[in-house]
Parts: structure tokens; sequence; C-alpha cells
């Protein structure tokens, strides 16, 4: 079977008004599907034509295949951005707490760290919170750039190309950083992906997260 488009596990208007139901229609709906479109168009009769998101993302950085490497790149970047996000405010808890405490000093310090990299990151990418080597780390990636595959464990991650906030802020990457990140990261989802320990799986099946 190709690669899918993942769910989003919300509602489309679920994160208003800090990221608009048009933001998500858009976002989801044309440049996700974008790229799940153009992986499969890649893969199609190749012997890739079935396989997972992560191992078509390792394929493509193995052979230098850059096309299919953006492409894998970004589907698995964009579903790891939907569960980054969470409609109900959450707060980091238990060892992830403590580890943001001992490795930033606190909550509002990681927060500013984010805000600072995501903005200043020049052009299109990504910025992470990662476990490396058992200490926390924020971590800027470029274009389809990912921590799918790397020895990073990525815990949250922030999409930081123009078309997640220029229906709603225009070119104001800042103000958009500044709801993102102070109201709507899913702190629980960074907790599960501190303990388990490893890289998060993008799903396989349509199967449909909302409640
Ligand atoms: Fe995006």
């Amino acid at each position: 079977m190709p690669i899918t488009l993942m769910p989003l596990p919300y509602a489309d208007d679920a994160l208003a008004p800090e990221i608009s139901a048009e933001t998500l229609q858009f976002h989801h709906g044309k440049h996700h599907k974008a790229y799940v479109d153009k992986a499969n168009a890649a893969t199609a009769g190749t012997d890739l034509e079935t396989a997972s998101v992560e191992d078509l993302i390792v394929a493509a950085r193995s052979k230098g295949d850059k096309k299919l490497f953006n492409n894998a790149g970004q589907v698995w970047n964009h579903g790891f951005y939907w569960k980054s996000l969470s409609p109900t405010k959450t707060q980091p808890t238990g060892e992830l707490a403590q580890a943001i405490d001992r490795d930033f000093g606190s909550l509002d310090a990681l927060i500013a760290e984010l805000a600072s990299q995501g903005a200043d990151h020049f052009a299109s990418g990504w910025v992470w919170l990662a476990a490396t080597d058992g200490k926390l780390a924020v971590v800027q990636t470029h274009d389809a750039e990912t921590l799918a595959d790397g020895v990073a464990n990525p815990l949250l991650v922030v999409d930081l190309w123009e078309h997640a906030y220029y229906i709603d802020r225009r070119n104001d990457r800042a103000a958009y950083l500044k709801v993102v990140l102070n109201q709507v990261l899913n702190w629980d989802f960074a907790g599960e992906r501190l303990a388990a320990g490893g890289a998060w799986t993008y799903p396989a099946e349509k199967v449909s997260e909302q409640a």
C-alpha cells in the first residue's frame, strides 16, 4: 500500500484562534497531501511502492534522491507537527518537566529558545525539541530535513515554512511562534516521546485518530 495522508488528530477548527481552520485546511489538505501524492508518484512501480515513510526517508537519503527525500521528509515532519499540537492546554510533567528544568533552567527559558531559533531560522524549515545523549536540545533543520532517522529523538516540532502561518499572520513568523509555543504545544505528546526513547512512527493506515 502506498503511504497515506494521516488524518489530523483533531477537528480542523480545534486549534482556533491560534491556528485557524482555513490554515489547517490548506496546510493539511493541500500542502501535506501534495507531499504524500508526490512521494507516491515517485515510488509507483518501484520496489519502494509499499515502503513506510521512514523507509522512504532512509532509502532516499542513502541513494541521494533529493526529490523523494524532500517529499517523504515533509510527509513525516507534517505528521509529527500535527501530533506536536494540542487543542487543549497541556504542561510538561514528570520526567519531561525535570529534564526541561535541568537543561534549560525553566519552561519559559525553553520557549524563549524555541522562539528565538524559530524566528532566526533563515527561509523554510523546522525547529525541534529533541533528546540526544540524555540531554534535551533545541535543533533546527532546513527545508525537508528531518529527525525521523537520526540519532536525536524528536519530542516536538514547529513548522517554520511560510505556508504554516501566512493565512493567519501574513509574514509575521514571530506572532505565529508566540501563540503556538505558548498555547498549543502538546507537552503530553513530548512526554510520551521522551519515555518512548525513539522516533515516532508515521501511521501506515488511514485510521482516524479523532475522538
Ligand atoms: Fe508545513
